[in-house]
């Protein structure tokens, strides 16, 4: 996703509606969501969407710093009990999270049109819209084979980091589109 028309209708995919946007849309460029985050610049929700939608250098640091401790809280709650690969799940996921590419089917969409002709959920990517990561690449930063990665617990963490970016990015997502409309 790189412009705010795609943002505003992953929102809108999550059942998120945005009223009238000032200026309209069309006009909406990175730099208006910097503008619109720029009061809240330090927050993290704020330098999680800077560095994803805007690819601003500092705030992909700053919200990846942030990211690094909220995933070692959760290793030291759950007592994961491996501090480099807990490092490198992090690290991982955010890169993955960062990266997250549309599904090829669908087109990022969700949905597709089904042989008789009607609107179902896109079975590619089961409506997220994003293109599905198998198991190698993880199992490759953890410094594991595919099957001991499979066997282990680390495969279910990674559904937790993955959750818990998704969760977040559209908490900020919904925050920046109040923002925008001034609503609160
Ligand atoms: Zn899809």
């Amino acid at each position: 996703m790189s412009n705010p028309a795609e943002m505003l209708s992953m929102l809108a995919q999550h059942g998120i509606m945005i009223g009238h946007i000032p200026g309209g849309m069309p006009d909406l460029v990175a730099l208006d969501i910097a503008a619109a985050l720029g009061m809240a610049h330090d927050q993290p929700g704020a330098a999680m969407l800077l560095a994803k939608y805007t690819m601003d250098g500092y705030a992909a640091h700053a919200f990846g710093e942030h990211w690094k401790l909220l995933v070692d809280r959760r290793a030291y709650v759950e007592r994961w009990g491996n501090d480099n690969r807990t490092r490198s799940l992090a690290e991982y996921s955010y890169a993955e999270w960062l990266d997250s590419q549309k599904c090829r089917t669908c087109k990022g969409v969700g949905s597709q049109m089904t042989p008789e002709g009607k609107v179902g959920k896109c079975g590619s990517c089961d409506g997220t819209g994003l293109r599905k990561i198998g198991d190698r690449p993880v199992a490759r930063a953890l410094g594991m084979s595919n099957e001991g990665y499979r066997k282990s617990p680390w495969s279910s963490r990674i559904g937790w980091c993955r959750s818990e970016l998704v969760r977040r990015e559209l908490s900020a997502l919904l925050e920046f589109s109040r923002h925008l409309t001034g609503r609160q």
